[in-house]
């Protein structure tokens, strides 16, 4: 058995299929269309296709146990036994308890759904107690082990390991059983040797975060108990998303075989391993190929990095900086796109063909390397854009002063105490996706298309008049998606056709991508927003995607820094601002729901992120009039990080996910004295349940007991896209009489 960790490899792929395969069996299993037997057939085919696809590439050193049902720390939950007891004892197969956790079933909800490190991509959240017995469950990487050895490749399983593990977990102090842990894993280490295992790749992305130094020993710990079992694969420990800092020094301490540092987020890493002093005939898995992102390297300045790595480590192997999960699958299947920008891109097949040459290259010192790409075409570049960006003056990016703003609103809009509104999406039903579907494909024409559109904002608008809504909203029927739509609109932008990139579960996303400079067209909500204003007398609200978030959801160029490219987005939705004003719009709101997804993961890069953030947000929003009030909307609840970002966007109104957390996040925003208007949800819209009438109520009085009622609002956590017109009525109804009830208390 060779022991050599191989020259290229990467640290995850697609697992959904070049043409969504594996969203659409299990979606046809969660319907009951096809059996379990059915839907693992179809796994077991994506799966060979992956690992033959990786093989005929060339490369040499290969993973499994990539692919997932829904989730990769989920998976690692089974593999070590943590499943809760309230799955546990519902009694299902294996399978569908797996499915009961990251779904939910009537009794028990499923597993809380975040955000992976700073990606979009989303993971379960594992339920760790003091109790939580660990035991070793090696089916899955087994069995994926086997299935690609029947084909003839050899594997190298892929776990979580276990200290990201606990740190990505929810409990009472789940990191306090990392002990008990690793002894799960030494189990699972001996299972996989047993089988044949050569190599184990374990990931421990949570140490290129700020980490203490309790949390660092722990590393070096658990992975000197794992490194001296006698029965074990060799330890390969992958860290990706950044710069490892001092938990290079822990790992090197212990006797783990290979370490992978990502030298695309963290080019930090190679001073530390210069400093490092001798790595003892280690492998330094050397990530020089972007999988966040879908530009195509520059090999050769990849080479020359690896070339350095190689000065310092006995062995280096090529990598992607981090799975490739994040990017879509391959181009050769973008028919559409202009070829000036395809010619740039490289998609998960593409990047493998890089790191097989960067591995190559480096070897044997002859390989050519393609030509780096000219320098980005002039036609993308829009001298107008340039000329105001760098005309702009401090003074804007700043807007009035607040109290003389909220009179001018109040004179113009008469709003009640406790204003009620919305976040802005109504029921995205059947028919209009339909009807979207058909414009799309040609078969509803564009006056039709339109009618269609205007008459399902009309019923919007007459629903909300009935319910007696005081700021309304146009229901957002024409929007597939908050950035796609304003991709579309915009100039710099490009979509793919079949660019899918998990999101969670079976749930996949379509980013488009921002190849030039950004620049409007023309308008791009004002006709449906004056529509929707000319049917009512009640204030309708605008509704843009502000600039961080259009950012975040999207593949950015990476030829200038991400703060110009924000600016330019947000004079794009500045001019939006001024022209649905000039119409007659007297509020408008601009959604920041990535704002804290997409903070840094070190405390100290996060100061620059949120400078430039609020930055281009003020850039976007203060063009307007002290009269003309600016929302904004942020999903989330625990802002730890960024709540000072909030008081700094400066928003008239800020509505913010609250129900869950039970409005803790007053309090938050109480203590760092913000003094604006707060909308803090008041119905979860994450589920079809309807609020009672007085759980609104409760909500409310402890929203008014934490801010002065004149600052507050009343709205749901979040847009109404998701949910049915049945439970969006009732639950409407819910919230505009509980602000009735306390208005009047
Ligand atoms: N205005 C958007 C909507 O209501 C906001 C969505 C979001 O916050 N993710 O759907
Ligand atoms: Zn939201």
């Amino acid at each position: 058995m060779t022991t050599a960790f191989g020259q290229s490899t990467v640290l995850g792929y697609p697992r959904i299929g070049a043409n969504r395969e594996l969203k659409k069996a299990v979606e046809a299993y969660w319907a009951g269309a096809i059996d379990a037997e059915a839907l693992e057939s179809t796994a077991a085919r994506l799966r060979a296709e992956v690992w033959r696809t990786l093989h005929d590439a060339r490369l040499d050193a290969i993973p499994s146990n990539t692919f997932s049902y829904y989730d990769q720390v989920l998976d690692t939950a089974v593999a070590v036994g943590a499943v809760p007891d309230r799955f546990a004892r519902l009694g299902l197969s294996a399978l569908d308890t797996y499915f009961a956790m990251a779904r939910g079933v009537d009794a028990e909800p499923a597993l809380e759904l975040t955000k992976w490190f700073d990606t979009n991509y989303h993971y379960l959240v594992p339920e760790i107690t003091p109790d939580t017995v660990f035991t070793a469950d090696p089916a899955k990487p087994l069995g994926e082990y086997a299935q690609a050895r029947a084909l003839g490749i050899t594997t190298r399983p892929v776990l979580v390991g276990p200290a990201t593990f606990l740190l990505l977990a929810k409990g009472d102090d789940p990191f306090a059983r990392l002990d008990d842990l690793v002894e799960a894993y030494a189990q699972l280490l001996t299972a996989l040797a047993e089988a044949g295992v050569a190599w184990v790749q374990l990931d421990e992305p949570a140490y290129v975060a700020d980490r203490t130094p309790a949390e660092i020993d722990a590393l070096r710990r658990a992975y000197t108990r794992l490194g001296e079992l006698t029965r074990r694969p060799r330890i390969f420990v992958a860290t990706y998303f950044g710069a490892l800092g001092d938990a290079l020094l822990a790992l090197l301490d212990t006797p783990v075989e290979a370490i992978g540092l990502d030298l695309v987020a963290g080019p930090d890493n190679i001073d530390r391993l210069a400093a490092a002093g001798p790595l003892g005939g280690r492998t330094i898995v050397a990530g020089l190929v972007d999988g966040r992102n879908i530009w195509r390297s520059d090999l050769r300045a990849a080479v020359t990095a690896g070339a350095i790595v190689a000065g310092l480590a006995d062995h280096v192997a090529v990598s992607t900086s981090c799975s490739l999960l994040h990017v879509p699958v391959d181009l050769s299947a973008e028919t559409h796109l202009d070829p000036t920008v395809s010619e740039r891109l490289a998609f998960a097949r593409q990047k493998v063909d890089e790191v097989v040459l960067v591995g190559r290259a480096l070897r044997d010192g002859t390989t050519r390397l393609p030509a780096p790409l000219p320098d980005t075409p002039t036609a993308w570049r829009n001298d107008e854009v340039r000329g105001r960006l760098a005309a702009l003056r401090p003074t804007d990016r700043q807007r009035g002063d607040y109290a003389v703003r909220a009179a001018r609103q109040q004179e113009r809009l008469g709003l009640p105490e406790l204003p009620t509104t919305t976040i802005g999406s109504f029921p995205q039903t059947t028919e209009l996706r339909a009807a979207r579907a058909a414009h799309r494909a040609g078969r509803l024409t564009d006056a039709d298309y339109r009618q269609r559109m205007r008459a399902e904002v009309e019923h919007v608008i007459r629903l909300q008049e009935r319910l007696g809504l005081d700021v309304l909203v146009h229901g957002e029927p024409e929007r597939n998606d908050m950035v796609q739509y304003f991709g579309e609109q915009l100039d710099g932008f490009a979509a793919t056709e079949h660019g899918w990139v998990q999101s969670y579960g079976s749930r996949c996303v379509r980013p488009p991508i921002i190849y030039g400079d950004v620049a409007r067209r023309t308008p791009m909500t004002v006709e449906w927003t004056t529509y929707a204003q000319s049917l009512t007398s009640k204030p309708v609200k605008g509704m843009l995607t502000g600039p961080v978030t259009i950012l975040a959801w999207s593949f950015v160029r990476s030829d200038q820094p991400l703060a110009d490219t924000a600016d330019q987005v947000a004079l794009a939705l500045r001019d939006e601002c001024h022209d649905l004003e000039s119409a007659g719009i007297r509020v408008v709101q601009v959604d920041e729901p990535a704002l804290r997804e997409t903070l840094p993961l070190r405390r100290a890069d996060q100061r620059t992120y949120l400078d430039w953030a609020v930055a281009a947000f003020r850039l976007a929003t203060s063009g307007v009039a002290d009269g003309t009030q600016i929302h904004t909307h942020l999903c989330y609840s625990e802002f730890g990080e960024v709540i000072t970002a909030i008081d700094a966007l400066d928003a008239d109104v800020t509505s913010i996910e609250a129900s869950r957390s039970k409005m803790e996040v007053l309090a938050d925003l109480a203590a760092i004295g913000y003094h604006r208007g707060v909308g803090p949800g008041v119905w979860d819209i994450h589920s079809p349940r309807v609020p009672p009438h007085a759980e609104v109520v409760e909500a409310l009085r402890r929203a008014v007991a934490a801010v002065a009622a004149r600052r507050l609002w009343v709205n749901p956590d979040c847009g109404l896209k998701t949910r049915g017109y049945p439970e969006v009525e009732a639950s409407l109804r819910h919230l505009v009489a509980a602000a009735a009830e306390v208005r009047g208390s």
